[in-house]
């Protein structure tokens, strides 16, 4: 087997608040609460692994920190189907075990990412969609989310249009100081989509993948190119058969496989270094480790 498994003490972390147009485009004001925002999670991430914690938990941190800001297209921050709801879509992976959760449409949570680990955890399937998600979230008693709760129910001037801001999908992957790593993905989806769409950030292989010997992947885009093209899973492929780092995989991919402007993705490879690769003209992004880096950017 060819193993790439480098074990240190190290741990390392990246989270991601979408990509898309050009910061350049956006408010001071917006600048400064997305920056803020990804901080708060880039530590809530990181108490985590510098306390020797798991990577698992470190990417559920700080995804539900991302979803409970607002600032994102994703838990609060939900913008709206065609049809006016809030259909939220998260998964999470375990790159020690393969063990992975995710739901799609689900309508009643603030904090999808939650309801994900409990399907990797509590069922014996991977994904549970629409209805089935509602009725598993509720019956494993997280709390139910009301309409004043999600920004663009609560305060409908506010929601942006198709043509704004398209992508504020979140993530995290992280290597934990054991040498595991993980991803998690949460998102309400493109701006504009139709009722019962689905993307990629709940599909394991296209929007979130890991695999301690390879690399972990958390995706942003337009998700049905990323489903066309299994990237999350592509890119760890191309270390796993083809020898790349998982850094000029993703090259390659956004390089000459993906359309322009297609979106990017957040990776960490087994060693620890972190990825951040994109074709649009910006994306939210913020990285941390154990050497004491704490950055976050929007290109
Ligand atoms: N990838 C997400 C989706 O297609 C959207 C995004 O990343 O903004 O649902």
């Amino acid at each position: 087997m060819n193993t790439k498994r480098i074990v240190s003490a190290d741990w390392s972390l990246a989270v991601h608040g979408g990509a898309g147009s050009s910061p350049a485009t956006w408010s001071a004001e917006k600048r400064e609460s997305r920056k803020l925002a990804m901080e708060v999670a880039l530590d809530i991430g990181r108490r985590v692994l510098s306390g020797g914690g798991t990577a698992l938990d470190a990417v559920e941190s700080a995804v539900a920190a991302l979803e409970s800001d607002g600032n994102f297209h994703a838990g609060r921050g939900a913008t709206l189907t065609t049809a006016g709801h809030v259909e939220l879509d998260a998964s999470i992976m375990d790159g020690a075990t393969a063990g992975c959760g995710g739901v799609a449409a689900i309508t009643v949570v603030t904090n999808p990412i939650h309801v994900a680990r409990r399907v990797m955890h509590s069922t014996p399937h991977v994904l549970i969609v629409g209805s089935g998600a509602d009725a598993f979230a509720r019956q494993q008693a997280f709390p139910m989310a009301t309409a004043a709760d999600f920004l663009s129910l609560a305060k409908p001037s506010e929601q942006p249009s198709a043509t704004e801001l398209k992508f504020g999908t979140v993530g995290c992957v992280a290597r934990d100081s054991s040498g595991n790593l993980a991803a998690a993905t949460s998102t309400s989806g493109t701006t504009g989509k139709l009722a019962g769409r689905v993307g990629d950030s709940p599909l394991i292989g296209a929007g979130t993948f890991a695999d301690n010997r390879y690399g972990a992947v958390s995706a942003t885009g337009i998700g049905e190119e990323f489903i066309r093209r299994c990237v999350a899973y592509d890119l760890i492929a191309q270390v796993r058969y083809a020898n790349r780092t998982l850094g000029d995989a993703a090259k390659e991919m956004f390089d000459n496989r993906l359309p322009s402007e297609a979106g990017g993705i957040i990776g960490v490879d087994a060693s620890g270094e972190i990825v951040i690769v994109r074709n649009t003209p910006g994306m939210s992004w913020g990285a941390a480790d154990a050497g004491g880096r704490f950055e976050t950017g929007f290109e």
